[in-house]
This record gives C-alpha cells, sequence and structure tokens, in this order.
C-alpha cells in the first residue's frame, strides 16, 4: 500500500469510530431519556422522595448495610462517587429525575464501578449500558 491509501484509510477507519460512537452515544442516552422519565416511573420531587427511593433500592439490591448519601442539586451532573467508606449520589433535579435515576446510580454501586479506576472504553461499553438496562428495565446483567 501506498503512503497515501495508509493515510486514506486510516481516515475513513477513524470517521467510521467516530460516526458510530457518536450514534451509539446518541441512542445510550436517548433510551434513558425515554425510559427513564416519568412516563415509565416515579418523579424525584424532594429530597425526601430521593431518600425514600434510595432506601427502597438498597434494599432491593442487598446494599442496606452501605452507607449511601444523596442529595437533589440544580446544575450539576447525576452522578454516583465513592467518598472513604461512604457512597455519595448526586441527582441533578433539572433533568426531571425519576426512580430510574437512583436505580442507574445504584447499580453502579452494586457492580463496584465506583471502586474501578477510570476507563472510558469500559465506562461507555460495560458500566454505563448495564446501569442503563438496571435503571430503565430492572435487567440484571
Ligand atoms: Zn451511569
Amino acid at each position: 500500500m501506498e503512503t497515501w491509501d495508509v493515510l486514506h484509510y486510516t481516515f475513513i477507519g477513524l470517521t467510521s469510530v467516530g460516526v458510530i460512537g457518536s450514534a451509539y452515544l446518541i441512542a445510550l442516552d436517548g433510551v434513558q431519556k425515554i425510559f427513564g422519565s416519568d412516563i415509565f416511573h416515579k418523579k424525584i420531587e424532594s429530597q425526601k422522595d430521593l431518600d425514600k427511593s434510595i432506601k427502597e433500592e438498597a434494599e432491593k439490591l442487598g446494599l442496606e448495610n452501605l452507607v449511601i448519601n444523596s442529595k437533589l442539586y440544580f446544575d450539576i451532573t447525576t452522578q454516583v462517587q465513592r467518598k472513604g467508606a461512604e457512597y455519595m449520589i448526586q441527582i441533578n433535579k433539572d433533568e426531571n429525575p425519576t426512580v430510574s435515576f437512583v436505580r442507574h446510580e445504584m447499580y453502579h454501586i452494586y457492580k463496584g464501578d465506583c471502586e474501578r479506576k477510570n476507563s472510558w472504553i469500559r465506562y461507555l461499553l460495560i458500566e454505563e449500558p448495564r446501569a442503563m438496562l438496571y435503571g430503565c428495565f430492572k435487567i440484571k446483567i
């Protein structure tokens, strides 16, 4: 192959990965927006709702012995983090959160995702889709 061919195919390859990767992320986000919405799940309207939901979901996953703190915020990313021996779930009130959001973050804890080192590939291809499946449809994989 000539240098030009190599560059040409490299360009096509990278473009394909970019296009497929973007479509994948949009699809993943879209599924969560629709199937995680208040059409299918109870809304989280207050800190009291959130606390109750965390307690219920912890019992379902057998995580009731863990210390899981939570807070409703405006203008932040919904996420879960491990802080020492405790977990902190932050839920963005602007995203119109439902029980599905809580279930999604709890599944990250259940699967030990908070204990692992950050790897974007693992996060996007394994951790996020399985948390999404559990959050939206209660499917455990
Ligand atoms: Zn997630």
